[in-house]
């Protein structure tokens, strides 16, 4: 911060985030929940709120909610129910939103995070579920109106809200990729911002240094990246450093983040709980999940990312850098352990996978569950180059393939003559060669230009099209050196 008044201030921060479930059909009615149909096409009277028309809970909805609630280590609520959140919005048919109140489906829940390399555990306060609005969308300039798409209206939204915890916007940051991470893992979510399927606000107040009493929030609306995200937060906090230091008060409110300017701006007065007029929807029964369920859902949980990023770097003495790349995403890290399983040696999976797997899926545009090379075929890959047979350079060719075509390793090296040379006869007539056609080279290296070597293990391998072991080389070619 570049404000010196802002270091007598620690920062108090809080996020509320909402995920799209990625369920087939709408929370409570059978509408299509997918994203990009053409406006106004996925709806029906009971999204539209029309007179007469009734609600009824999707199971895999439900069934989502409680999976993230136990993945982030809530206490599922035996009972709870669904309220109408009332207000009035042109994008929200109903003039209610079908959400949760007093009685959330989870509760009291946490999730570890990493931010400047410390480990902390945030609190989860709640996790609810609840229906999306619709969309207004404006046209260039205003000319053609407003119009409003209520594909979206119905759509299931999980509401996650953490304790006031994070201390700064590199926690707050840390902490939703964390959680979208944790999500992805257990497939109830995208979490992706663009797309809006995760959306965050956040509630943040500073307070001088080691002070126990919470300073006024604010809470700050419209980031669309984690990047807008650390930004806006950044500047809200030096923002309010600076009002404190003037002697202004801080006023309870909702600021919107304007990316472009960088700053945020008054949108309006803090609403409160009592302004929404919450009371039981009578039009849903309650929810009691049953134990059975409860337990099902429990014991197919994942491992989570951090724990299995921790134990990636125990298990396989893998560097820090390749567990957290290999476990970013679950089917990632499957794979990975399915080679090592295979009989891939950790190091050289990792190096295969995280260098040419990652990129040729990416240029492909595919996830590696579509890849045609198995995990065994990493695993004859890696043990081939282990054994001398195939040159690392050689190694990447022969991968190419294996991606393109799904044929075996050892296949391609035998179709394409890639099979490392390590006859040291062979070598030695071929570093005789190229020795007497750079006599210069030759001397340099003699009189101590260590340089010249380089060049001639260059020339070798041109003259054998890469595939001289490159030890054998080095060791022929300073025998004959002297
Ligand atoms: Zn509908």
């Amino acid at each position: 911060m570049s404000d010196p008044s802002a270091a007598a201030y620690e920062a108090v921060i809080g996020l509320e985030v909402h995920v799209h479930l990625k369920t087939r059909s709408k929370v409570f009615c059978g509408c299509p929940a997918s994203f990009g149909a053409p406006p106004n096409t996925n709806v029906c009277p009971v999204c539209l709120g029309l007179p007469g028309s009734l609600p009824v809970l999707n199971e895999a909805a439900l069934r989502s909610a409680l999976l993230a609630g136990l993945m982030l280590g809530c206490r599922i609520a035996p009972f709870s129910k669904f309220d109408r959140k009332n207000y009035f919005y042109p994008d929200l048919p109903k003039n209610y939103q079908i959400s949760q109140y007093d009685l959330p489906l989870c509760a009291g829940g946490g999730l570890e995070i990493e931010a400047d390399g410390r480990r902390r555990r945030i609190g989860i306060t709640r996790v609810h579920l609840e229906e999306d609005a619709g969309r207004l969308v404006h046209t260039e300039g205003g000319a053609g109106g407003s119009g409003v798409d209520f594909n979206r209206t119905g759509v299931p939204l999980l509401e996650i809200v953490s304790e006031p915890e994070l201390r700064g916007p590199e926690e707050a940051v840390a902490y939703l990729k964390e959680l979208r991470r944790t999500l992805r893992y257990i497939g109830v979510s995208d979490c992706d911002m663009e797309k809006g399927s995760l959306r965050c606000d956040a509630n943040v107040s500073i307070r001088p240094r080691g002070a126990a009493a919470l300073g006024v929030k604010v809470e700050v609306k419209n980031m669309n990246s984690f990047r807008a995200v650390g930004k806006a937060l950044a500047h809200e906090i030096e923002r309010q450093a600076r009002a404190l230091a003037e002697g202004e008060r801080i006023a309870r409110e909702t600021r919107l983040w304007e990316a472009e300017a960088g700053v945020t701006r008054p949108m309006r007065g803090k609403e409160e709980a009592h302004d929404y007029r919450y009371f039981p929807d009578p039009d849903l029964v309650p929810v009691v999940p049953a134990a059975a369920l409860v337990e099902e859902l429990r014991a197919s949980l994942p491992e989570p990312p951090l724990r299995r990023r921790d134990r990636f770097a125990d298990r396989y003495g893998l560097p820090a850098y390749d567990a957290e790349v290999l476990t970013a995403e679950r089917e990632t890290a499957d794979y990975f352990e399915a080679c090592v399983a295979a009989g891939a040696e950790p190091k050289a999976a990792s190096n295969l996978i995280m260098g040419e797997m990652l990129r040729l899926l990416k240029e492909a545009g595919i996830p590696i569950r579509e890849a045609k090379v198995a995990p065994a075929g990493i695993a004859e890959l890696t043990r081939l180059v282990a054994a001398g047979e195939v040159s690392g350079t050689a190694a990447k060719e022969v991968f190419a393939e294996m991606f393109a075509a799904g044929r075996g390793a050892e296949e391609i090296v035998r179709a394409r003559g890639l099979a490392q040379l390590s006859d040291e006869g062979e070598l030695e007539r071929v570093v005789g060669e190229v020795l007497r056609a750079n006599p210069q080279s030759a001397a340099d290296y003699r009189a101590g230009k260590a340089k010249a070597l380089g060049f001639i293990v260059g020339r070798v391998m041109k003259a054998t099209k890469g595939r001289a072991n490159p030890g054998l080389v080095n060791k022929i070619l300073k025998k004959a050196l002297g």
